[in-house]
């Protein structure tokens, strides 16, 4: 055990972590990065195939982004938005708005992606007191929804393991289905019927309660951390067409699928979405520093507009809004989409993952591998054609995530699914060699399966 190593496990406890298991095995210890390479302190290379949890972009240590913040830090390092002006921010949001959807003018800065959400839902909550309805004060989110681990975020969220412990802590919200068709249990035959399904179940309820209701939250496109649960197309539209109908805010939560993930700047393009506000964050500084962002139209930021004795103000904020290190990366991350055509380039690497897919899709354990983009989930299965998963007990997928670190591969499971999030520079070479080295590891662990030598994996990763 190095001495970094004994100081973590001395002190340090970890996010998501079942610390009793992780000071039982050796862990990684990691040293430097290098494009989409992580070096442990002995010196051992791994591909970084969850772009070190969803937040990278453009490769560690990319250059462009290393000398903006330097040129930053060489002027000042952190100065308040609270009754003052920096230059990173001011120039930020101005190309936020431009890379966002139209009608998205306004932009509100906190910490991270949880912060980005809570900003959100009480922006919605207090826009309807100013524009009159106070009744309005209610929330739809979708069922196995993620927002964040703020109380909050947790509470317009329902991964039942995750957010079960914190039930008397939360704000009730009302759930609508969950919008995967792998996982329904709705007695649909197609994706076309479970989307009219979905979209009746929702319509129905906001017939009804409409009237109390101040804004539904989603997670365009894919559902990343309730295991990359994929939507039918045509179901953001179809959301956003009722919201409106109804006069409900739609607040999309592109924390996860922003910044070219899905293989556009953001998931709502998909569909020609626009949204009465957009959460931001972890890809915002290409994977550098912690900042969020919380974009709204004018006219709810309008509704806020008061006399100071109105106490309009919007009464919300933290210490490190708008800091400046981490919009002078944002702004580089922003330059570098634009100079090296990020977006164009990524059907390529898509494509060499679909045929990854495609044959990892056929491999015996697994009962669904699924991509949207750049974003992919393998699901595993004991009985993929009755779709009975493994025993829990037995840290599946998190065992082949471990097991695959032998061949220097970093990637992390949520439950059963493997996660496969690169960062957006990977060469297609590089994603093929990333899932070959996966594939490595799961063929493996299956051997095992088969052998029924199944012990369950002493510490996995596994949330
Ligand atoms: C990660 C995530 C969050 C929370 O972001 P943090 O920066 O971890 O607080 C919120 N929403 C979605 C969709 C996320 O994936």
């Amino acid at each position: 055990m190095n001495k970094w190593e004994e100081l973590d496990k001395k002190y340090i406890w970890h996010p998501f972590t079942q610390m009793k298991g992780w000071l039982k095995n050796p862990q990684l210890v990691i040293d430097h990065g290098d494009g989409v390479k992580l070096y442990d302190t002995d010196g051992k290379e791994y591909l970084d195939a969850i772009s070190s949890l969803w937040v990278n972009i453009h490769g560690h240590r990319r250059k462009e982004i290393n000398e903006a913040i330097i040129a930053e830090l060489n002027k000042v390092e952190h100065s308040t938005l609270l009754g003052l002006i920096n230059e990173p921010s001011a120039e930020l949001a101005e190309k936020l708005v431009e890379v966002t959807p139209e009608g998205l003018n306004k932009v509100f800065y906190s910490d991270d992606g949880s912060t980005a959400v809570e900003a959100a839902i009480k922006i919605a909550f207090q826009y309807w007191n100013y524009a009159g309805h106070p009744e309005k004060k209610d929330f739809i989110n979708l069922g196995d929804s993620y927002h964040g681990d703020t109380v909050g975020a947790v509470s317009v969220g329902n991964v039942e393991v995750f957010h079960k412990a914190y039930k008397p802590l939360l704000f009730s919200t009302h759930r609508v289905s969950c919008p995967s068709f792998y996982h329904t249990k709705m007695d649909v035959r197609s994706e076309k019927e479970f989307l009219d399904a979905l979209l009746k179940e929702l319509e129905d309820y906001l017939k009804e309660h409409a009237s109390h209701t101040a804004a539904m939250i989603i997670e365009p496109l894919c559902q990343c951390a309730a295991g990359m649960l994929m939507q039918p197309k045509g179901y953001i539209k179809g959301v956003r067409d009722l919201t409106k109908k109804y006069n409900v805010l739609l607040i999309v939560d592109e924390v996860a699928v922003g910044f070219g993930r899905t293989g556009l700047m953001y998931a709502c393009k998909h569909e020609n979405v626009l949204p009465d506000m957009m959460c931001l964050s972890k890809g915002i500084s290409a994977g550098y520093l912690p900042l969020g962002a919380t974009l709204v139209t004018d006219e709810i930021y309008n509704a806020f507009l008061g006399e100071p004795t109105e106490y309009k103000t919007f009464y919300h904020g933290h210490s490190y809004t708008g800091n400046n290190l981490a919009c002078a990366a944002g702004l580089a991350s922003l330059r570098i989409f634009e100079n090296d055509d990020v977006i164009a380039g990524l059907p390529p690497k898509m494509e060499m993952i679909r045929q990854h897919f495609e044959r990892i899709n056929a491999m015996e354990f697994v009962g669904d591998a699924r991509q949207c983009g750049m974003l992919g989930g393998i699901e595993l299965m004991r009985d993929k054609a009755n779709k009975v998963p493994f025993d829990p007990g037995l840290l599946m997928a998190g065992g082949i995530c471990q097991n695959a670190r032998k061949y220097g591969l970093i990637i992390r499971n949520i439950g059963d699914v493997i996660v496969f999030m690169p960062p957006l520079c990977s060469t297609p070479v590089e994603i093929d060699e990333m899932l070959s080295r996966l594939t490595k590891s799961m063929e493996e662990i299956f051997d095992r399966v088969r052998n029924r030598n199944m012990d369950a994996f002493s510490d996995p990763c596994a949330f």
